[in-house]
């Protein structure tokens, strides 16, 4: 499945996630203090490397990388580690036990301690590395020319510290169109194949050329035709730029293109991609693996940062989404069997009452007008968020509809707040039951699903009689073809990864509100999203002209 457009192309590079385990019983020969000496040597060294990483990304990454080598050091386990070497058990293996019955409690107290077992298990593996002599699982250092990286799956600790220069595109075999891969990808604007089975198994080394649009991966392909897939790619991207402006139908009617941003660093790219404004500022972003709630000043300065940049333009702020697939450690949750299911989003934040007076009070202080809500599922919990903000001086205040409750009820939602944002990642995971980060069940994760449509329309036509915006800040908007689709059910404003911006306003210029319209009813009137899209298209020529 691809979902984040573009070729790109070069040697491959497959994320090792461990080190075989050093065999049970081993034992070793010298003093037990040498053998501690060089246990304690590697664990600083790989807590050392950590925080140098971490220095050297600065933001969000220092965080995370700061709190793995604390880890890394962790009195607890240092002791445990001496005592089985005191014992007689060789330094890798006493690694590995000691970190493995870590990992494994935090594994079993699920929540936010047990997302934490893959760092205690990813330090386990760099330290049994680096005693062993064997090469260092995780991403490469400094590479020579841009890799295709090849995964099972990437999470936020993965990715944090990739730069655009150096991959050339992602595969992975699990993930689906909204899951953390596809939304870095598209906000890095590196093409990207996710659901790919099976990727794991391509050589480390050879060259690999990867189509983000088509969703092809091919395997050591000819150099002529790398030479013609780049042309192409080249030569649709100067095309696409040469469509600026507002967003708007080939007859007139305004669609405003919007950002999504994660981060004020990606502000620029979005001003430089002509956005009209900020669709989704996912703030939670900014404070992964935080251990304290962030301080009023440094919440004041990022959400001014995103209104500097657009200056008289909308910019919605997306209150803190914690929780599944983002969880926040200032957040805690007991543990719960199904995470996406549970206390995430408004539920969490609302319990939280001490942070979520700050961030609200934070907006307020930053100048923000524009908030939204995200995990509402009623009238009520709209009208409670409603209360808070505008008890605040925060004046538009709106929600996201990602529960298909949501999006039934979404009149009655609308009375309570000033506009909607439809977050087709979750609507689609909650509508099909679908986990959206797992490769198995990515088809229903298909924003083109007929029923993800009728809970648009039904949202968009609600909002129209209320004479409210209806916006879409889900994956969905960054498809050319979709968004024209999108405008044609009533959505009124679509956000994007700054990197889609330029072929969905050249999509949208080269048609009518009449034939979006029409692709509309033709996308609603099957039943499979193959032919949804299909039929959409049929009733979109100019996409075809701009190949898109
Ligand atoms: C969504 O669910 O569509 C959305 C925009 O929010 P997120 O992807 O951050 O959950
Ligand atoms: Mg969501």
């Amino acid at each position: 499945m691809g979902v984040s457009p573009g070729i790109g192309h070069g040697p491959s590079y497959v994320l090792t996630v461990s080190v075989p385990e050093p065999p049970e019983g081993a034992t070793y020969t010298g003093e037990a203090e040498q053998e501690k000496e060089r246990a304690m040597a590697a664990l600083t060294q790989v807590a050392g490397e950590l925080e140098a990483r971490g220095n050297q990304a600065g933001g969000e990454a220092e965080e995370v990388l700061k709190a793995q080598a604390l880890m890394a050091e962790d009195p607890g386990l240092v002791v445990k580690v001496r005592s089985l070497i005191d014992r007689g058990t060789a330094a890798p293996r006493a690694v590995f036990e000691a970190f493995t019955k870590y990992r494994d409690v935090l594994a079993g107290s699920g929540g936010y301690l047990g997302e934490r077992a893959a760092d205690v298990g990813d330090i386990r593996d760099r330290v049994i590395a680096l005693l062993t002599g064997q090469a260092m699982p995780g991403l490469p250092v400094a590479p020579e020319e841009p890799y295709v990286l090849v995964a099972r799956d990437l999470a936020p600790a993965d990715t944090a510290l990739l730069s655009k220069d150096d991959v050339a595109a992602f595969v992975t075999e699990e993930g689906g169109p909204t899951s953390h891969t596809a939304i870095m990808a598209r906000s890095m604007g590196v093409p990207a194949v996710v659901a790919c089975p099976g990727a794991t198994g391509i050589p480390p080394g050879v060259r690999v050329m990867v189509d983000g649009t088509s969703g092809d991966v091919r395997v050591q392909p000819a150099e002529s035709d790398v030479a013609d897939a780049v042309g192409a790619a080249t030569a649709r991207k100067a095309a696409l730029a040469t469509w600026t402006g507002p967003g708007a139908t080939a007859d007139g009617h305004p669609v405003p293109l919007l950002a999504n941003v994660g981060d004020p660093a990606e502000l620029d790219a979005a001003v430089a991609a002509g956005a009209e404004g900020v669709g989704l500022f996912r703030t939670e972003f900014l404070f992964l693996d935080r251990t304290e709630p962030p301080s009023a000043e440094e919440q004041v300065r990022a959400y001014r940062a995103a209104l500097e940049a657009f200056p008289g333009g909308k910019v919605v702020v997306r209150t803190l989404d914690g929780g599944a697939d983002k969880p926040l450690a200032f957040l805690p949750t007991p543990a719960e069997p199904n995470p996406a299911l549970g206390e995430r989003g408004l539920r969490r934040f609302a319990r939280f009452p001490e942070v979520m007076d700050a961030q609200l009070s934070a907006l307020a202080a930053a100048g923000a007008s524009s908030v939204m809500a995200p995990m509402v599922a009623t009238a009520e919990e709209a009208a409670w968020f409603a209360g808070q903000c505008r008890d605040r001086g925060l004046t538009d205040v709106g929600v996201m509809i990602e529960i298909p409750s949501a999006a039934l009820r979404a009149g009655e939602l609308l009375a309570e707040v000033d506009f909607v944002s439809i977050g087709t990642n979750d609507l689609a995971q909650y509508a099909f039951a679908a986990d959206r980060g797992l490769g198995a069940v990515s088809r229903l994760q298909d924003p083109w699903q007929p029923a993800l449509l009728d809970l648009v329309a039904t949202t968009a036509i609600a909002a129209a009689r209320a004479g409210k915006p209806c916006g879409v800040c889900g994956e969905a908007a960054a498809d050319p073809a979709l968004a024209c689709v999108l405008a044609g059910l009533g959505v009124t404003t679509l956000s994007m990864a700054p990197s889609a911006l330029a072929a969905v306003r050249a999509g949208l210029a080269a048609h009518t509100l009449e034939q979006c319209e029409a692709a509309a009813d033709a996308a609603r009137g099957r039943s499979s999203a193959a032919d949804a899209r299909a039929q959409a298209r049929a009733h979109l020529p100019g996409l075809a002209r701009l190949r898109l």
